[in-house]
């Protein structure tokens, strides 16, 4: 049997119609597939990738830790370095209330544990959060997300959630007293890149502190330069109380991350104690790798890069089938009319040679999230090949 036929058999699958392509190679911004085909990434893993595939400094990174040690304790009980020096980077390079990392193997544990602290240190249950967010997929994760569609087969979900719209003032008045946190996508990704007001989460963040309630925000997605500076609640002038990474936070490895001041973070310790565990949380092998990445996107200025490299996009992407183009930085939704347009799309840009998706909230947007370091010419071609597609579709 072939792999493909052995995928489709023996691994659990998630949709009933995978795409199945077999990648046997990847390097920077370009896959292979198991014929040798090459295809540029136009979603770096879906915002994993930011330092594109196999960077050198981070292979370098994963084979010292090998050398040294891989697994050897439960998180949280001894020292190590990997773990150590990737928060002091991390908090170094936040704002000073945001001190203390625990370290988490996925972006729903992120999720869940910040769930959990906030309604540990606040002493309250009530937990809102919005229409159209994706915050993952356990259980607790679920109960916050903004979709029916996607919660409605597992309920009873968590009691106690309140969704509010995104982004509209008239809600924030909902926050109350009884609000333990209010958990928001600094931009939501999954909802096909909504930006929101810049005075909406400067009104979130002062209603956040006149209730008492504490401001989750989720960069999973957006965090790591994504959107053109290297936090994307920089560009709101706010800081929130919690902060949700994951994703590119891995380097390609798997991590996630909820930050918070000390003073919160501690209320974990005790009553009870190990509040909040895990096994894998921080893996010594993964905080390498993320290290190495970080240290890639600081020290390569990729950050600085993302506005030419957007704006590069957005002057090819123009076509009377675009419907619109939304974007914060190397987040880009492209729109079109229909599902159906945009999956035929997709699956000729494939067919060239072009890897993309669409949003899971957005279905009718094509996902542009490519490493942060891909080139230019690689930009170009891709948009070229994005261009003649649509006018063979038409
Ligand atoms: N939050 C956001 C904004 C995400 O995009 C994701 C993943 N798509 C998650 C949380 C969940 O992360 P994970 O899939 O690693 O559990």
């Amino acid at each position: 049997m072939t792999n493909r036929q052995l995928f489709l058999l023996h691994v659990a699958q998630t949709s009933e119609a995978p795409l199945a392509l077999e990648i046997s190679r990847a390097e920077g911004a370009r896959l292979y597939d198991a014929a040798g085909k090459e295809y540029i990434d136009l979603i770096g893993g879906i915002s994993v990738c930011n330092v594109g595939h196999r960077h050198p400094r981070v292979l370098e990174a994963i084979k010292k830790q090998l050398d040294a040690y891989m697994h050897i304790m439960v998180y949280g009980e001894l020292v190590q370095s990997p773990q150590v020096r990737y928060a002091k980077a991390l908090t170094d390079r936040l704002p000073a209330s945001l001190n203390s990392v625990f370290f988490t193997a996925s972006g729903s544990e992120a999720t869940e544990g910040a769930m959990k602290l906030a309604k540990r240190y606040s002493n309250r249950t009530q937990i809102i959060s919005f229409k159209n967010s994706y915050h993952g997929s356990t259980q607790g994760s679920l109960s916050v997300m903004g979709s029916e569609y996607w919660q409605q087969a597992f309920r009873p979900l968590l009691p106690g959630i309140l969704q509010l719209p995104y982004n509209s003032f008239a809600g924030l008045e909902q926050i109350t007293s009884e609000t333990a946190c209010v958990i928001a996508e600094t931009i939501q990704a999954e909802a096909g890149v909504i930006v929101p007001q810049q005075d909406w989460l400067k009104a979130l963040r002062q209603r956040c502190d006149e209730t008492g309630a504490l401001l989750v925000l989720d960069e999973i997605q957006c965090g790591f330069g994504r959107n053109g500076t290297l936090w994307a609640f920089e560009q709101f002038g706010i800081v929130p109380d919690i902060l949700l990474l994951g994703k590119a936070l891995g380097g390609g490895m798997p991590l996630g991350a909820f930050v918070a001041d000390r003073k919160i973070m501690n209320s974990l310790t005790h009553d009870p104690v190990l509040g909040h565990i895990n096994t894998f949380g921080g893996h010594p092998v993964c905080c390498a790798a993320g290290l190495a990445a970080f240290d890639v996107l600081l020290d390569e200025k990729l950050v600085e890069m993302v506005g030419a490299k957007e704006q590069l996009f957005l002057n090819r992407l123009q076509h009377p089938k675009i419907g619109a183009v939304r974007s914060r930085g190397l987040m880009m939704a492209v729109e079109f009319e229909s599902f159906s347009m945009n999956k035929k799309i997709i699956d000729a840009l494939i067919s060239e040679g072009v890897f993309t998706d669409w949003f899971l909230f957005a279905d009718n947007c094509l996902r542009i999230v490519p490493p942060l370091n891909i080139q230019e010419q690689d930009i170009q071609l891709a948009c070229d090949r994005i261009i003649s597609v649509l006018n063979r579709l038409s």
